[in-house]
Protein backbone atom coordinates (compact mmCIF):
# COMPACT_ATOMS: atom_id res chain seq x y z
CA UNK A 1 0.00 0.00 0.00
CA UNK A 2 0.84 3.50 -0.40
CA UNK A 3 2.17 5.77 2.14
CA UNK A 4 0.52 8.53 3.69
CA UNK A 5 0.20 11.26 0.89
CA UNK A 6 2.13 14.08 0.26
CA UNK A 7 1.01 17.60 -1.31
CA UNK A 8 3.68 18.30 -3.65
CA UNK A 9 5.23 21.55 -4.85
CA UNK A 10 3.79 22.64 -8.47
CA UNK A 11 6.57 24.35 -10.37
CA UNK A 12 5.57 27.19 -12.71
CA UNK A 13 6.19 28.17 -16.20
CA UNK A 14 10.19 28.28 -16.84
CA UNK A 15 10.90 25.36 -15.21
CA UNK A 16 13.29 23.57 -17.40
CA UNK A 17 11.12 20.08 -16.77
CA UNK A 18 7.97 21.47 -18.19
CA UNK A 19 9.66 21.84 -21.40
CA UNK A 20 11.19 18.46 -21.79
CA UNK A 21 9.70 15.06 -23.60
CA UNK A 22 9.46 13.07 -20.57
CA UNK A 23 10.69 9.51 -20.49
CA UNK A 24 8.35 6.35 -20.68
CA UNK A 25 7.54 4.01 -17.89
CA UNK A 26 7.85 0.33 -17.87
CA UNK A 27 4.83 -1.55 -16.55
CA UNK A 28 6.83 -3.20 -13.84
CA UNK A 29 8.12 0.59 -13.25
CA UNK A 30 4.17 1.54 -12.79
CA UNK A 31 3.59 -1.21 -10.35
CA UNK A 32 6.30 -0.04 -8.43
CA UNK A 33 6.14 0.97 -4.91
CA UNK A 34 7.48 4.02 -5.51
CA UNK A 35 5.19 5.34 -8.50
CA UNK A 36 1.99 3.69 -6.86
CA UNK A 37 3.55 6.31 -3.90
CA UNK A 38 3.93 8.88 -6.48
CA UNK A 39 0.06 8.46 -7.90
CA UNK A 40 -1.03 9.02 -4.55
CA UNK A 41 0.75 12.16 -3.84
CA UNK A 42 -0.12 13.33 -7.02
CA UNK A 43 -3.87 12.93 -6.38
CA UNK A 44 -3.18 14.67 -3.47
CA UNK A 45 -1.88 17.16 -4.73
CA UNK A 46 -4.29 18.03 -7.73
CA UNK A 47 -7.26 18.10 -5.11
CA UNK A 48 -5.58 20.20 -2.81
CA UNK A 49 -4.76 22.71 -5.96
CA UNK A 50 -7.63 22.16 -7.25
CA UNK A 51 -7.17 20.84 -10.87
CA UNK A 52 -8.78 18.53 -12.79
CA UNK A 53 -5.49 16.52 -13.94
CA UNK A 54 -1.91 16.70 -12.78
CA UNK A 55 0.87 15.83 -15.15
CA UNK A 56 4.44 14.29 -13.24
CA UNK A 57 6.48 17.44 -15.06
CA UNK A 58 4.62 19.66 -12.95
CA UNK A 59 5.50 18.45 -9.80
CA UNK A 60 9.06 18.38 -11.33
CA UNK A 61 9.33 14.51 -12.42
CA UNK A 62 10.12 13.78 -15.86
CA UNK A 63 7.84 10.99 -16.57
CA UNK A 64 4.83 10.04 -18.79
CA UNK A 65 2.32 9.94 -16.33
CA UNK A 66 -0.68 12.29 -15.26
CA UNK A 67 -3.70 11.65 -12.64
CA UNK A 68 -6.72 13.26 -14.40
CA UNK A 69 -10.15 13.63 -12.03
CA UNK A 70 -13.33 16.26 -12.75
CA UNK A 71 -15.31 15.95 -10.03
CA UNK A 72 -18.73 17.53 -10.10
CA UNK A 73 -17.89 19.94 -7.39
CA UNK A 74 -15.72 21.46 -9.44
CA UNK A 75 -18.22 22.65 -12.00
CA UNK A 76 -20.62 24.64 -9.80
CA UNK A 77 -19.37 27.78 -10.67
CA UNK A 78 -20.58 26.89 -14.19
CA UNK A 79 -24.50 27.60 -15.50
CA UNK A 80 -26.46 24.79 -17.28
CA UNK A 81 -25.61 26.52 -20.44
CA UNK A 82 -21.74 26.74 -19.99
CA UNK A 83 -21.41 22.86 -18.92
CA UNK A 84 -23.59 21.82 -21.87
CA UNK A 85 -21.51 24.02 -24.40
CA UNK A 86 -18.18 22.69 -23.14
CA UNK A 87 -20.08 19.00 -22.97
CA UNK A 88 -18.39 18.62 -19.41
CA UNK A 89 -19.16 16.06 -17.11
CA UNK A 90 -18.01 14.42 -14.54
CA UNK A 91 -14.65 12.39 -14.75
CA UNK A 92 -13.82 9.81 -12.15
CA UNK A 93 -9.99 9.58 -11.02
CA UNK A 94 -7.91 7.73 -13.43
CA UNK A 95 -3.99 7.71 -14.31
CA UNK A 96 -2.66 7.65 -17.62
CA UNK A 97 1.17 6.52 -18.41
CA UNK A 98 2.29 7.03 -21.93
CA UNK A 99 -0.30 8.46 -23.68
CA UNK A 100 -0.98 8.36 -27.40
CA UNK A 101 -3.32 10.42 -29.47
CA UNK A 102 -4.18 7.89 -32.61
CA UNK A 103 -7.43 9.41 -33.72
CA UNK A 104 -8.76 13.03 -33.45
CA UNK A 105 -12.04 14.74 -34.45
CA UNK A 106 -11.72 17.50 -37.01
CA UNK A 107 -14.38 19.20 -35.26
CA UNK A 108 -12.52 21.55 -33.12
CA UNK A 109 -13.58 23.61 -29.84
CA UNK A 110 -12.48 26.56 -28.33
CA UNK A 111 -12.64 27.56 -24.86
CA UNK A 112 -10.81 28.96 -22.24
CA UNK A 113 -8.71 27.15 -20.20
CA UNK A 114 -5.89 27.47 -17.43
CA UNK A 115 -2.86 25.40 -15.96
CA UNK A 116 -1.47 25.04 -12.76
CA UNK A 117 1.97 25.50 -13.85
CA UNK A 118 0.67 29.06 -15.26
CA UNK A 119 -1.29 30.05 -11.87
CA UNK A 120 -3.78 32.74 -12.16
CA UNK A 121 -4.19 33.10 -16.12
CA UNK A 122 -6.02 31.32 -18.56
CA UNK A 123 -6.22 31.93 -22.37
CA UNK A 124 -8.96 30.28 -25.44
CA UNK A 125 -7.35 27.45 -26.80
CA UNK A 126 -8.63 25.48 -29.61
CA UNK A 127 -8.48 21.73 -29.41
CA UNK A 128 -10.63 18.61 -30.96
CA UNK A 129 -14.02 17.48 -30.03
CA UNK A 130 -13.00 14.36 -29.46
CA UNK A 131 -10.00 12.40 -29.43
CA UNK A 132 -8.60 8.51 -29.09
CA UNK A 133 -5.85 7.90 -26.65
CA UNK A 134 -4.17 4.68 -26.10
CA UNK A 135 -2.01 4.64 -22.91
CA UNK A 136 -1.07 2.35 -19.66
CA UNK A 137 -3.95 2.39 -16.45
CA UNK A 138 -2.36 2.59 -13.01
CA UNK A 139 -1.70 -0.99 -13.22
CA UNK A 140 0.21 -1.04 -16.48
CA UNK A 141 -2.29 -2.39 -18.70
CA UNK A 142 -3.27 -1.14 -22.13
CA UNK A 143 -6.19 1.38 -22.27
CA UNK A 144 -8.21 2.83 -24.82
CA UNK A 145 -10.07 6.10 -23.88
CA UNK A 146 -12.54 7.08 -26.15
CA UNK A 147 -13.25 10.61 -25.15
CA UNK A 148 -14.89 13.84 -26.04
CA UNK A 149 -16.19 17.25 -24.59
CA UNK A 150 -14.08 18.52 -22.00
CA UNK A 151 -12.76 15.63 -21.10
CA UNK A 152 -11.37 15.23 -24.17
CA UNK A 153 -9.70 18.71 -23.67
CA UNK A 154 -7.92 17.55 -20.17
CA UNK A 155 -6.55 14.60 -21.85
CA UNK A 156 -5.17 16.88 -25.09
CA UNK A 157 -3.28 19.60 -22.14
CA UNK A 158 -2.12 16.95 -20.11
CA UNK A 159 -0.56 14.86 -22.89
CA UNK A 160 1.03 18.40 -24.05
CA UNK A 161 2.58 18.21 -20.94
CA UNK A 162 3.78 15.06 -21.37
CA UNK A 163 5.35 16.10 -24.26
CA UNK A 164 6.72 19.56 -23.06
CA UNK A 165 3.88 21.40 -24.12
CA UNK A 166 2.03 24.26 -22.82
CA UNK A 167 -1.16 25.80 -23.49
CA UNK A 168 0.62 29.20 -24.37
CA UNK A 169 2.04 27.12 -27.49
CA UNK A 170 -1.58 26.57 -28.82
CA UNK A 171 -3.51 29.98 -27.34
CA UNK A 172 -5.13 32.77 -29.09
CA UNK A 173 -2.56 34.69 -27.58
CA UNK A 174 -4.84 37.95 -27.51
CA UNK A 175 -7.39 35.94 -25.48
CA UNK A 176 -4.38 35.44 -22.48
CA UNK A 177 -6.01 36.94 -19.53
CA UNK A 178 -5.73 36.78 -15.78
CA UNK A 179 -8.50 34.59 -14.22
CA UNK A 180 -9.95 37.62 -11.91
CA UNK A 181 -9.92 39.37 -15.67
CA UNK A 182 -11.68 36.53 -17.14
CA UNK A 183 -14.45 36.40 -14.53
CA UNK A 184 -14.92 39.76 -14.96
CA UNK A 185 -15.17 40.40 -18.41
CA UNK A 186 -14.30 36.95 -20.91
CA UNK A 187 -17.04 34.67 -19.45
CA UNK A 188 -19.59 33.29 -22.16
CA UNK A 189 -17.52 33.41 -25.47
CA UNK A 190 -17.14 30.57 -27.76
CA UNK A 191 -16.48 30.33 -31.78
ZN1 LIG B 1 -1.41 22.21 -17.20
Amino acid sequence: MAGPALRLKIVQAGEPVLRQRARALSPEEIRSTAIQELIEHMRETMHDAPGVGLAAPQIGQNLQLAVIEDRAEYQKGLSAEELTARAREPVPFHVIVNPEIVARSEETAVFHEGCLSLAGFSAQVERARAVRVSCLDHRGETRIIEASGWYARILQHEIDHLHGGLYIDRMDPRSFTSQANYARYGKGETR
